[in-house]
């Protein structure tokens, strides 16, 4: 069912949540708009200015390597001003109150965590960006570290351990999922009774699966986001408004 307004629909949440014990918030980028850090897919977004780089080109050549670093750092204002918004603040109020007990989030921007929510409880399947790891062996490096060794030879820099390329800590299209992110993800969509998609277009997979996962496990499904997405149909209620105003009331102490 289509909330016919903001109003209806914050007033048909709000009762959905109080009757909830076990929420389980999914987010997307359009939860960060407001952030200042741009979604995928709206017009200005990410990808009506660049092509996403994929993995495999990423591991095969040192040009996308470079590119793929150059790009990070032309964002690095965006992400470090970035604060978390209505809807990072609300949902953190909601795990305050214990009816949260963990997000699961594709959003690579860190803003759950800066919202107070404890980083195991922040279930990142794409991971994240505001920090480096070999894909080798794993090792973290701080993006300083990157920015200056890639400044001083002009190359996207290795692994000072193994020798294999240092990439954000994100997952690109075409690299595996993180198996325990996905496999704690699985078990929250199964085991709750209000699950809540919040920005996102639903159709990356394979994390556009947990909204229909948790529905068939007997969840309530909400979806929050201002454009049509493919699973509106089997949510109890879809609330096509401003995130930021529909979660802006339930923003607590
Ligand atoms: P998406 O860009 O595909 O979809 C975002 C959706 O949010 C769109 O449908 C858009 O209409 C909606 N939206 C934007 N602002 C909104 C607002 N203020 N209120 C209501 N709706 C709003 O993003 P996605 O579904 O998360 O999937 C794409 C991938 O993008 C993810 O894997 C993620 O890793 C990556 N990404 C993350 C960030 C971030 O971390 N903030 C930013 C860009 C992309």
């Amino acid at each position: 069912m289509i909330a016919t307004d903001l109003r209806d629909g914050v007033e048909q949440l709000g009762e959905m949540i109080a009757g909830a014990s076990r929420i389980i918030p999914f987010t997307g980028a359009g939860i960060s708009t407001e952030c200042g850090i741009p979604d995928f897919r709206s017009p200005g977004g990410l990808w009506t200015r660049n092509r996403p780089i994929s993995f495999d080109e990423f591991v095969a050549s040192p040009d996308a390597r470079a590119e793929s670093w150059r790009r990070r750092f032309a964002m690095e204002p965006t992400f470090a001003q970035a604060r978390p918004g209505r809807g990072h603040r609300a949902l953190a109020s909601l795990y305050r109150a214990g009816k949260v007990p963990a997000i699961i989030t594709q959003n690579i921007d860190n803003l759950h965590q800066l919202s107070g929510v404890a980083d195991d409880d922040v279930i990142e399947l794409h991971g994240n960006t505001t920090y480096a790891r070999c894909i080798g062996c794993a090792r973290s490096y701080d993006l300083a570290w990157v920015r200056q060794s890639f400044e001083a030879s002009g190359a996207a820099p290795d692994c000072t351990d193994c020798d294999a390329p240092v990439k954000t800590a994100t997952i690109s299209f075409g690299q595996a999922m993180p198996e325990d992110a996905m496999s704690r993800a699985t078990e929250l969509a199964q085991r709750c009774d209000l699950f809540m998609s919040i920005g996102s277009s639903l159709v990356v997979w394979p994390a556009a699966g947990f909204p229909m996962m948790a529905k068939n496990c007997g969840a309530k499904l909400v979806i929050i986001n201002n454009e049509p997405t493919e699973q509106d149909d089997i949510a109890d209620i879809v609330i096509r408004h401003d995130i930021g105003e529909t979660l802006g009331p339930f923003v607590g102490n």
